[in-house]
């Protein structure tokens, strides 16, 4: 089959990737790629974040970890690495997408605070969209889409985050804000994720990478159109959450600012030639392979 993917995030790349692998002439078709793609800015962990329903993103979160797993082991090039991720929660109440992380337990961290730990994949954002484009045989076409229907092909996936609304006239969709600094590791570790979100109005995360550590953060129900320019206030307070907790860092190096594509469902459903795969929140690492193979199989069926 002809397939046109629209979106070049992680939602359209792995999709992409995933209906090639499966014998298919895939185009991509993108208004922006890489940086300019809100999947630039994200940590990225694997771990369920704002995207609904549980029973659907369990088991797409399931099968990405597997997938990015794998990656890891023998693809190092694809930019994912296995950290283990401490989440400090007031209460021992299992999570909701336990059934994912089999290693799951219950620690103490260093002051006494309860805490989850596992092992999961981290993405680097600019190694792993960079990865993706280049394992496809045909290279990402620039352009604005209007029309899906005008698309060529056999099948169109719509793969365009918040973008949607304007092909779809979505009115589910939600756009929530989130603010990153970037900065050099100092002495800090490079192999554990700190996830902090007892106060919802604080909340905090610190995503080591390859060479810098990721500081964040906040998720803030906003308009599609809200700004992207850094809010200095609110990077002056993540330094603050990080320094409270004792994290010791280099100097900032960059601050980012994105807005997660949420929907009370991820919209992953065939309308006659087009498929949807968008609406995945705050974790479209977390759930990028197992939609993609999802949507695979909805196009052969
Ligand atoms: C601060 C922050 C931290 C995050 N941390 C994590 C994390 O740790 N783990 C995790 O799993 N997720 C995380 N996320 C969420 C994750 O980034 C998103 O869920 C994901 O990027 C959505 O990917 P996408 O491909 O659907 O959308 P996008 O990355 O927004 O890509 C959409 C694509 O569609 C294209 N497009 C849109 N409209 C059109 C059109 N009309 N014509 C042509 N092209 C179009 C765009 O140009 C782009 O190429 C985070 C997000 C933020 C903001």
């Amino acid at each position: 089959m002809l397939i046109t993917v629209v979106g070049a995030g992680v939602a359209g790349l792995t999709t992409a990737l995933a209906l090639q692998e499966r014998g298919h002439r895939v185009q991509v078709v993108a208004e922006h790629t890489g940086d300019g793609t809100t999947s630039a800015v994200a940590g990225a962990v694997w771990y369920p974040f704002r995207a609904d329903p549980p029973e659907l993103v369990t088991g797409w979160a399931m099968r990405t970890k597997e997938w990015l797993t794998q990656l890891a082991a023998d693809t190092p090039a694809a930019g994912v690495d296995i950290l283990t991720v401490r989440e400090a929660t007031a209460t021992a109440e299992v999570p909701w997408w336990a059934s994912c992380t089999p290693d799951l337990q219950r620690v103490t961290l260093p002051g006494g605070t309860g805490a989850w730990q596992f092992e999961a994949p981290r993405v680097q954002p600019g190694i792993h969209l960079e990865w993706l484009a280049s394992q496809l045989a045909w290279p990402i076409e620039r352009r604005r889409v209007v029309s899906l229907d005008a698309e060529p092909g056999d099948m169109v996936v719509n793969c365009t985050g918040l973008g949607a609304r304007n092909l779809t006239g979505d009115r589910e969709l939600q756009a929530l804000w989130g603010q990153t600094v970037l900065v050099a590791p100092g002495e800090a570790a490079l192999d554990a994720v700190a996830i902090d979100e007892r106060d919802a109005e604080r909340m905090f995360y610190s995503i080591p990478r390859r060479g810098s550590v990721v500081l964040g953060g906040c998720a803030v129900a906003t308009e599609d159109d809200h700004s992207l320019a850094p809010v200095e206030a609110l990077s002056a307070d993540i330094l603050r959450r990080a320094s409270e907790r004792n994290r010791t860092h280099g100097p900032v190096l960059a601050v980012r600012c994105g807005l997660r594509p949420y929907r009370t469902t991820v919209r992953l459903e065939r309308e006659g030639r087009i498929i949807h795969n968008y609406g995945h929140g705050g974790s479209g690492f977390t759930l990028a392979r197992g939609c993609a193979e999802q949507v695979a199989a909805m196009a052969e069926s």
